[in-house]
């Protein structure tokens, strides 16, 4: 039966469920904060034609952006034109070492041999990557792509044999580390966590499939940028007829008797929906929208959620091309483990920080002038936190890393070439985006915060309330949100049939 349905945010989540939920029916009508669709995964265009994605960089597992297309009786090579990244990225280590990260068992291979100089190592990547295959065919399906009802769909005897024979549970460090001598491969092979906000010293093996996801199925890249997806998804959602409504902050979602009943919009206007789906940050729109203290999905559930890191940024534009750098560059620290601590346990500002600079114009000239670079810089930061106060401490940090660029990238007269930059700190992911606590990946997904233990997409006290996006199920990410979207659809689908 047609029901009317709200969305409450257009991140890449919430696009997904509106057109899926649409295309089965429903009248749907997303409400945006801001004044464009797609969340994070937004995009930053300057008048001297530096283009740059503000979020996402890298577009993994493509299958599961395939399968939403699917879903939705559409093919992505109609909307957009995909470039696998070859090598995938290179990676920059303080011993001087760079490395040429690749899909591409060859090229690996002779990599392991000419830079690591150890064959010893090739036989341990080939079997690490047997490992990685398996734990990839089988916890997607298993585990991720699939909605809970009750912990028995989490722990049973199947899921109890894969945990333990895929040996899920340890740290994914750790776990690399069983296969690995050379610290340069354990550190490629793990640092992948931190697309999930989380130090490998601290999450689950399992999440060893985003390493498979990058070095197995590889990074795809759209010509024009990642705001490709955005763009169109919207497209589809609208003409589905999924109605969109930008500069609409919902501001209460109103309840009453186990139900909502109502959305206020921008603190004033109301509007009536038979069921509401919450793409904004989960434990945000507990504690905002839904006035309820968000809470872990185990017992007991008292004890505060956990936030992953998040993410200084720094858009720059230059008036010179670094020709020698590729698309995706990875600096590591000299000290892998103290920066991981500085981030997750002390909570300071990294001294020494890793960071990552993408240069999308490499692949797609038309995303910078003929004449430049458009620079894309991430350094993995703590969450907002008392020790760090970014009014103060930023003009510090930004010294430090563009001294960081300059002598670990080969770029040492960057500072006498910029000629654009904006920068944006976890107080601004908070502020923009609505995200709790500046967490630019969502709740951490530490073991007790994933799968089952994750804040699930139906509200237990409201009937007609589901989320979707990062900070529930299945987790962080492109392929992830997409997946939430329509675990969330399906979810509602089948509590109204
Ligand atoms: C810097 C950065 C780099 C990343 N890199 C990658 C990468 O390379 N590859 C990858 O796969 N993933 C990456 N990610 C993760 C990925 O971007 C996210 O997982 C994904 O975009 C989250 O989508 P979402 O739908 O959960 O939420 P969001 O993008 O947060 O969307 C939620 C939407 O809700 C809106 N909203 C919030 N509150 C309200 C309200 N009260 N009323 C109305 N609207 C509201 C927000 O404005 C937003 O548009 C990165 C993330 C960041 C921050």
């Amino acid at each position: 039966m047609k029901k009317k349905i709200a969305i409450v945010g257009a991140g890449l989540a919430g696009l997904s469920a509106a057109s899926l939920l649409a295309k089965s029916g429903h009248d749907v009508t997303v409400f945006e904060k801001n004044a464009t669709p797609g969340g994070r995964m937004n995009r930053l265009e300057t008048p001297e034609g530096f283009k740059f994605d503000t979020g996402p960089t890298l577009l993994l597992m493509l299958s599961s952006l395939r399968k939403l297309f699917g879903k939705l009786d559409r093919r992505i090579e109609d909307y957009m034109e995909l470039k696998l990244l070859e090598p995938s990225y290179r990676v920059f280590y303080a011993d001087g070492t760079e490395f040429n990260s690749s899909t591409n068992i060859a090229m690996m291979t002779k990599e392991i041999r000419e830079k690591l100089n150890s064959d010893k190592e090739i036989e341990a990547y080939l079997k690490f990557f047997s490992y990685l295959s398996k734990l990839y065919r089988l916890t997607i399906p298993n585990f991720v792509d699939r909605n809970y009802s009750r912990l028995s769909d989490f722990i049973n005897p199947k899921s109890l044999y894969y945990l333990a024979t895929l040996k899920m549970l340890g740290s994914l460090y750790g776990r690399v580390s069983s296969y690995f001598q050379d610290e340069r491969l354990r550190m490629l092979f793990s640092f992948q966590t931190m697309y999930l906000g989380i130090s490998p010293f601290e999450a689950p093996s399992v999440y060893g499939v985003v390493t498979y996801m990058e070095s197995g199925e590889g990074i795809y890249f759209p010509v024009g940028g990642m705001y490709k997806i955005v763009e169109s998804l919207e497209k589809i959602a609208v003409e589905y007829g999924v109605t969109f409504k930008y500069n609409s902050e919902v501001t209460k979602i109103e309840k009453q008797e186990g139900h909502a009943t109502s959305l206020v919009i921008n603190g004033s206007e109301k509007e009536t929906f038979d069921v509401y789906l919450v793409n904004a940050d989960l434990p945000y729109a507990y504690e905002t929208l839904l006035d309820e203290k968000p809470k872990k999905n185990v017992v007991p559930q008292s004890g505060e959620l956990k936030s992953s890191s998040s993410a200084y940024m720094m858009y720059i534009g230059t008036d010179k091309q670094y020709k020698h750098l590729p698309h995706h560059n990875v600096v590591f620290s000299a000290d892998y483990k103290t920066n991981l601590d500085d981030i997750f346990e002390r909570r300071k500002l990294p001294e020494d920080p890793a960071f990552y600079v993408c240069i999308p114009n490499r692949t797609d000239p038309s995303l910078a002038p003929e004449w430049g670079d458009s620079l894309y810089v991430l350094v993995p930061v703590p969450h907002k936190t008392p020790n760090i106060d970014w009014r103060k401490d930023e003009q510090l940090f930004r010294k430090r890393i563009l001294d960081r660029i300059s002598d670990r990238l080969g770029m040492t007269d960057i500072r006498e070439h910029i000629v654009y930059e904006k920068t944006f700190t976890p107080d601004e992911w908070a502020s923009e985006y609505n995200l709790w606590k500046g967490s630019a990946f969502g709740l951490s997904h530490s073991f007790f915060q994933s799968a089952y233990f994750r804040p699930q997409n139906k509200s237990k006290t409201l009937k007609n309330v589901y989320f979707a996006g990062a900070s529930t199920v299945p987790g962080n990410g492109i392929p992830m949100v997409i997946i939430s979207g329509s675990l969330a659809a399906e979810r509602i689908e089948e509590d109204l049939s």
